[in-house]
């Protein structure tokens, strides 16, 4: 009972074909599979975990286009419905040279939303040993009944439950509802990640420091993470916590990182769950998370740059 569940949005990303340049500006797109679990999904995968992902596409060229992504990544589709009255989500992204993310999706209605509890695949989601998902799945019902139930059913079966809320404002109607919707799960998960820029919006501080870090420290949660770009993570647990710096790579595009990067520490917890009681098993963890996490920086799009355990080792040992 290896099994990691991944449950929620897979899309279609359309990345510029040069860096640096605003949506606007961009001369032309290219197509990338993209999608914060679905991510997940892929960067597990490639490291040898067992996977199967939860979620709805359009019945269109580019819902079985994802299909079949995933299923050439080695990620299990069984879990996967296609709805023939929707179509399957396209999301615009660029990272333009000052730094900012634009994003501009377009779904209407947002298929991997239509999902409902009765579509669930139960047997799944009780064969699995982690369950990750995002907040994009909370925003609206049926999806979030589906979403809650699929919690429920995987925690009965003794799963760990994994949460990456991967943040994106524009898609939700206020930030005040983004910020209920996304701490609405905040006790039930087992393993929570976050970046700097959700620490601060969900604390509502400007500081991303150990103080702000505990205000989203619940008793319920087994491990707390906070990832930093370039300067690493921070761990949190009941016993320990600490910094583990990152590489130093030539980063093009940060897309998919924080996916990677938890898709890394899920494909290793699900082999040996002590690793989140045991400080020095976790260091060599979120490390081989920090080195998965850094490489996905260096291609753009975020499924694409996915590396290997032998690309991630090399890295790590300075070859
Ligand atoms: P996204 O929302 O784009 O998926 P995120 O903001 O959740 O990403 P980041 O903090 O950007 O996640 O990255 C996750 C991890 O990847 C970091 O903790 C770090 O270890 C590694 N990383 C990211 N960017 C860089 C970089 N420029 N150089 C080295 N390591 C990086």
């Amino acid at each position: 009972k290896n099994l990691i569940v991944a449950l929620g949005e897979v899309v279609v990303d359309f990345i510029p074909t040069v860096s640096g340049v605003s949506l606007a500006e961009a001369p032309g797109f290219v197509k990338s599979p993209g999608g914060g679990p679905a991510n997940m999904a892929v960067a597990a995968a490639r490291l040898g975990a067992k996977v199967s992902f939860i979620g709805k596409l359009g019945d269109d060229m580019f819902g079985h286009m994802l299909l079949d992504m995933l299923e050439q990544n080695k990620v299990s589709g069984e879990g996967i419905l296609f709805d023939p009255e929707a179509r399957t989500a396209l999301s615009f992204v660029t990272l333009r040279a000052d730094g900012e993310r634009e994003f501009m999706i377009y779904c209407n209605p947002k298929t991997d939303l239509r999902l409902k509890p009765e579509e669930l695949n139960l047997d799944l989601l009780r064969s699995a040993k982690v369950l990750h998902y995002g907040s994009v799945s909370l925003m609206k019902e049926p999806c979030r009944w589906a979403h809650l139930k699929a919690m429920e059913v995987a925690k009965e079966s003794g799963a760990l439950l994994s949460y990456d809320p991967n943040l994106r404002l524009s898609i939700w109607p206020s930030p005040e509802e983004a910020r209920t919707r996304i701490l609405s799960i905040w006790d039930k998960t087992d393993i929570i990640k976050i970046s700097d820029d959700e620490l601060e919006f969900l604390t509502g501080s400007d500081k991303i420091d150990d103080e702000s870090a505990m205000k989203l420290w619940h008793p319920n949660l087994t491990l707390l993470l906070v990832t930093l770009g370039s300067k690493g993570s921070r761990y949190y647990t009941k016993n320990f916590r600490g910094t583990v710096d990152s590489y130093h790579v030539k980063s093009v595009d940060a897309t998919g990182a924080g996916d990677s990067f938890i898709g890394a520490l899920l494909s290793k917890v699900v082999h040996d769950p002590t690793i989140l009681e045991n400080e020095s098993k976790l260091r060599e963890v979120v490390k081989f998370a920090n080195a998965c996490g850094a490489i996905t920086t260096t291609k753009r799009g975020a499924i694409l740059a996915l590396p290997t355990e032998a690309e991630i080792l090399a890295l790590i040992n300075g070859a």
